[in-house]
């Protein structure tokens, strides 16, 4: 049957884009983000085939044989190459990790603008090479490229995710599990919302295995406080400041985080991850992506596991909602 769909598909001149059996990303953008995130997927043998693009050809290549000459050690039997975007045909994740810095005295918005050009650049060739996979978006602000990236791509919004707020999720946990004693992986707690300054913690659901954290506290006799709730949310909130100060740059945990969602797609995980979704009447929102908790597998976002917030919270994720959507629509006013 399909011998016989392939031979009328071809004379009807339609192109069939067929994915190999080999499990392919294509990384756009081999900065500081971008090579963490494939020193960490060819240290976890993620994948068969990684292809690395930049605007920067050398760097691409560069990279690649600095990785490729790590293959020896990893384990890992991937084929890493600098290609092209015709290598996007039957890749099963592009992920984007290219952007502009700000440019001394450059307005946010302006930078925007920049950023916006650069993705149309990425985005056309992408799908004219007939791409027909999942994309990934790390380059910031992550919910406005992901919706530039929906818009201009046209696909499925369930087949565009952005890393949202899955970071900043795993630096809560992380800091969530310090303070009360408990390893970070048997911490439930999200960061949803907007990835930046309107992003909060919905403590109303925030578990240890299926303890509330409130009633942690609450037991604990005085030695845990309240209050040391809103520093530890401050301290996520303000993480990326602090390490951009120290350093210039934050990229290994986004690198490795990035390695898990394209694990939770490859592997068909069905795993809960707070990344950026297209949001249709979930939490009454509509036209934004925002980070919330969602279902991810092979089919990109399964579906958005819509949590119960207390009305104090409900208001806090519609503010970083109206805030997204503004961002959005200035961008587009002429
Ligand atoms: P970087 O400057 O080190 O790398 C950017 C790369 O993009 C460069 O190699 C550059 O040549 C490439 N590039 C620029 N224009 C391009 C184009 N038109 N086509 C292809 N490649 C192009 O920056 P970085 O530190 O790697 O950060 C990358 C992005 O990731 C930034 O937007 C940053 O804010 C973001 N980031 C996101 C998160 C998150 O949680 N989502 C965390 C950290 C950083």
């Amino acid at each position: 049957i399909f011998i016989t769909f392939c031979a009328l598909s071809k004379a009807k001149g339609m192109e069939i884009n067929m994915r190999s059996d080999k499990r392919r990303v294509v990384l756009v953008g081999c900065g500081m983000v971008g090579m963490s995130y494939a020193y960490a997927m060819l240290n976890q043998n993620t994948v068969d085939e990684l292809v690395l693009i930049d605007v920067n050809r050398l760097r691409a290549e560069g990279e690649a044989m600095d990785l490729n000459h790590g293959l020896a050690f990893s384990g890992s039997h991937m084929r890493i190459w600098a290609g092209d975007y015709n290598d996007c045909n039957n890749a099963d994740i592009v992920v984007i990790c290219a952007g502009v810095a700000q440019a001394p005295g450059e307005s946010r918005r302006d930078l925007l603008k920049r950023n916006m050009e650069v993705f149309k650049s990425i985005i056309d060739p992408i799908t004219e090479s007939g791409f027909n996979g999942i994309f990934l978006v790390a380059t910031n602000p992550v919910d406005i490229m992901t919706e530039i990236t929906y818009k201009l791509s046209g696909f499925n919004p369930r087949r565009v995710i952005g890393s949202g707020t899955a970071l900043d999720s795993a630096r809560l946990k992380y800091l969530l599990g310090s303070y009360i004693q408990a390893d970070p992986r048997s911490v439930h707690a999200y960061v949803i919302g907007e990835h930046g300054d309107s992003e909060f913690v919905p403590w109303s659901n925030a578990l240890l295995a299926t303890k509330p954290i409130d009633d942690i506290i609450a037991e604990s006799k005085g030695k845990l406080k309240m209050e040391e709730l809103s520093r530890i949310e401050e301290e996520v909130r303000t993480a990326a400041y602090k390490i951009i100060e120290a350093k210039r740059a934050t990229y290994y945990g986004i690198g490795m985080r990035l390695t898990r969602i394209t694990k939770a797609i490859l592997g068909n995980e069905n795993s809960v991850i707070t990344v950026s979704a297209n949001l249709r009447g979930e939490y009454g929102q509509n036209d934004v992506f925002v980070g919330v908790p969602c279902v991810v597998n092979s089919s990109g976002i399964q579906r958005i596991l819509e949590i119960s917030l207390t009305d104090e919270e409900k208001a806090k994720f519609a503010e970083s909602c109206e805030e997204l959507r503004q961002t959005y629509d200035e961008l587009n006013e002429k």
